[in-house]
């Protein structure tokens, strides 16, 4: 089997998550996608985040529909800080080692891929399925090369479908009282407006 996997904050989930998860599938041939909202995230250690059973429904409203769409709670049930490298240990035990496994990420996140926890071990225990995300330059791994010799042969791109929307562009909206209408699903929009989510600017 080869299994996908998206890890994010999903706060909230929007639809440039969705094609992301969509394009790897299809364009690397994965039998399904597993989204992982991240329980504590350390990078962004320093911002208000919603509660995680809000960010675990919205993103479980967002997939239903998709059977090759599942979730995760694997990061919302650990104490403490949510580390990828001990999210695809646990997966690779639970799913085996016959499992291939393509860990997808923003063009925008793996520039700090040297920084996260393990970044070797990671390269072991799956190849990074990387997307561009509008606005960004050509991806470039000659500075991570430096680091961590030989990435490019773990590292596949994935096709140029991503949209120019954030999770921060949707809670801005939301805080503005503009529209989100088209940029997340509908079930997520109204799961926002029924929760009274993001009406603060953070
Ligand atoms: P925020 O704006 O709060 O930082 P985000 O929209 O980047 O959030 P995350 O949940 O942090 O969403 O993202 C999870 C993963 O999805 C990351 O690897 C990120 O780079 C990627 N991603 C998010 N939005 C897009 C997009 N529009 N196009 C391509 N990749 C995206």
């Amino acid at each position: 089997m080869k299994m996908g996997i998206l890890g994010g904050t999903f706060d909230p989930i929007h639809l440039g998550h969705l094609i992301i998860a969509e394009e790897a599938m299809s364009s690397l041939g994965l039998d399904r996608i597993i989204f992982v909202p991240a329980g504590d995230p350390w990078m962004k250690a320093d911002s208000k985040i919603t509660p995680s059973q809000h960010r675990l429904a919205m993103v479980l409203a967002a997939i239903a529909d998709n059977p090759a769409f599942k979730v995760s709670p694997v990061e919302l049930e650990r104490n403490g800080p949510s580390y990828t490298v001990e999210t695809l240990e646990e997966m690779q035990e639970d799913y085996g080692a016959q499992t291939e496994c393509f860990f997808i990420i923003g063009a925008d996140a793996l520039k700090d891929f040297a920084r996260w926890i393990q970044p070797e071990r990671i390269l072991e225990l799956c190849t990074l399925a990387v997307v561009g995300r509008p606005a960004q330059e050509a991806l470039d791994l000659t500075p991570l090369e430096a680091t961590l010799p030989g990435i490019g042969k773990r590292v596949v791109t994935v096709g140029d479908v991503a949209i120019g929307v954030s999770a921060t562009d949707i809670r801005e909206r939301v805080a503005e009282g503009r529209t989100v209408r088209y940029l997340v699903p509908p079930a997520v929009a109204s799961y926002i407006q029924e929760h009274g989510l993001y009406k603060e600017k953070r």
